[in-house]
């Protein structure tokens, strides 16, 4: 069997949904299992109609465009427009609540945000079935998927891989699951967090044992850099998975980072592919590549991110300050994304957004701490980068040339990625430039 998981914009209206029947239909002989997304921008206006609520200013409209905006798919593709009425009605129940209470906990948000992937599966799963395909929506909690207690950021139980086996084994046709959500073991409703659809597709791929994990979206598949800033940036037919979890890790938005972790443990490939353009062979993400695939693979670039910088007071100079310093990251649960270190001090990178009050607060307690917003992350990665001075001389020098003020540089233990910390307002330029001379024009 095969997982096919499309994403936001390959379910964001009837002629998407339409293609995406033709895909499935394509696969049967595959024994598909589909995952999708929400429809696009859905799960951000989910949590912006949250917000509304717990402001107590007028939500019912937004509500109301939401609840359009589905039905309008629903009418274009002659299906039933009253069938999402429930969901939708749960949905205003749970908004007035909000309201009401004037709390919106993690929990409370979760649930929130389900909304999008319940009402998404149960459009595709009906047009489906209108085809003619002996399709069924599935909750992904029925379908077996339980987590962690981690509101928006759950994580799968041990048992869930049993659990999903258990749930579809009877099932004779293609289920369509939702992305992104799941149940704790309280059967309260939990996210894997923003992008986690992929996550779920190698959950379920690896749970039942897929021979590809396809992941449908709106673009040829992973590209030497980043196409909005760099126009003309090249497909790439394959990567391994240590190249892709770089890519992943380092803001390329393709596949979520946790994506490849199931997959890796079942050795299961990885298919990027663009729904609406079907006949693009996209990118393939395998465990090993053969000696002719190896190369410098793609750019990287992340913006938005801080820099923290700590330095050691001086009476700290021993051992532990580096555990000190990463215990009080990973008690506040920031993820850290780069480290450069000295004998005296630290720098890390942590995603955007990150909140890092409570974490300066409590490192400035033992060291000097400064903080540097508004900066980018750009990656070179690549396997061949182990043994290649032409790369790491290229990137050097062209930084060099830009006269870029580098804030951080790093060369990851596993020397799959050269990466440097630079400020945002030069990250455009930077990437365009070590595009020409790492890909060609
Ligand atoms: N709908 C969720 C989000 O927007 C999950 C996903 O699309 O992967 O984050
Ligand atoms: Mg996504």
């Amino acid at each position: 069997m095969i997982v096919q998981k499309f994403g936001g914009t390959s379910v964001g209206g009837a002629a998407p949904i339409r293609r995406l029947a033709e895909i499935v239909a394509r696969a049967l002989p595959r024994r598909p299992v589909v995952v999708v997304s929400a429809v696009g921008g859905v799960t951000n206006e989910l949590f912006r109609l949250g917000a509304q609520a717990l402001a107590k200013t007028d939500w019912k409209a937004a509500h109301a465009a939401l609840a359009a905006r589905h039905r309008t798919i629903l009418t274009e593709l002659a299906l039933d427009p009253a069938l999402l009425d429930p969901l939708l009605d749960e949905l205003a129940g749970l908004l007035r609540g909000i309201e009401l209470i004037g709390e919106a906990t993690p929990r409370t948000q979760d649930q929130l945000a389900s909304f999008g992937e319940r009402l998404s599966v149960r459009i595709v799963a009906a047009h489906l079935a209108k085809t003619g395909l002996p399709a069924r929506a599935f909750d992904a909690w029925d379908a077996g998927l339980v987590t962690d207690s981690r509101f928006g950021g759950a994580r799968p139980l041990p048992e869930a891989p049993a659990r999903i086996r258990a749930a579809l084994e009877g099932f004779q046709g293609v289920p369509v699951i939702t992305g992104y959500v799941a149940k704790d073991a309280h059967g309260h409703v939990t996210t894997l967090g923003r992008g986690g659809s992929d996550w779920s597709a190698a959950i379920f791929g690896a749970a039942l044992g897929a021979e590809e994990i396809q992941i449908w979206t709106d673009v040829d598949g992973v590209m030497t850099a980043d196409p909005r800033i760099v126009p003309h940036a090249k497909q790439r037919e394959k990567l391994s998975f240590a190249e892709a979890a770089e890519l992943a890790f380092f803001g390329a938005k393709v596949l979520h980072p946790a994506t490849m972790v199931p997959a890796i443990e079942k050795d299961i490939p990885i298919r990027v592919l663009n729904s609406f353009r079907p006949e693009v062979p996209g990118t393939t993400v395998v465990a090993r590549l053969l000696a002719h695939e190896r190369g410098v693979k793609s750019i990287a670039s992340k913006h938005g991110i801080a820099v923290v910088n700590v330095v050691a007071a001086p009476m700290l100079l021993q051992f532990g300050f580096l555990e000190r310093v990463a215990d009080v990251f990973a008690r506040h649960e920031v993820v850290v994304d780069v480290i450069a270190t000295s004998e005296v001090s630290l720098a890390l990178t942590t995603e955007p957004n990150a909140r890092l009050e409570p974490v300066v607060a409590e490192l400035a307690a033992f060291s000097a701490v400064t903080v540097l917003r508004d900066m980018a992350l750009v990656s070179v990665v690549g396997e061949e980068l182990s043994d290649s001075q032409r790369v790491q001389a290229t990137v050097l020098g062209t930084l060099a040339e830009l006269g870029v003020k580098v804030e951080m540089l790093s060369y990851g233990a596993t020397r799959n990625n050269l990466s440097v910390v630079l400020p945002e307002a030069r990250l455009k330029e930077t990437v365009s430039a070590l595009h020409e001379r790492l890909f060609g024009r």
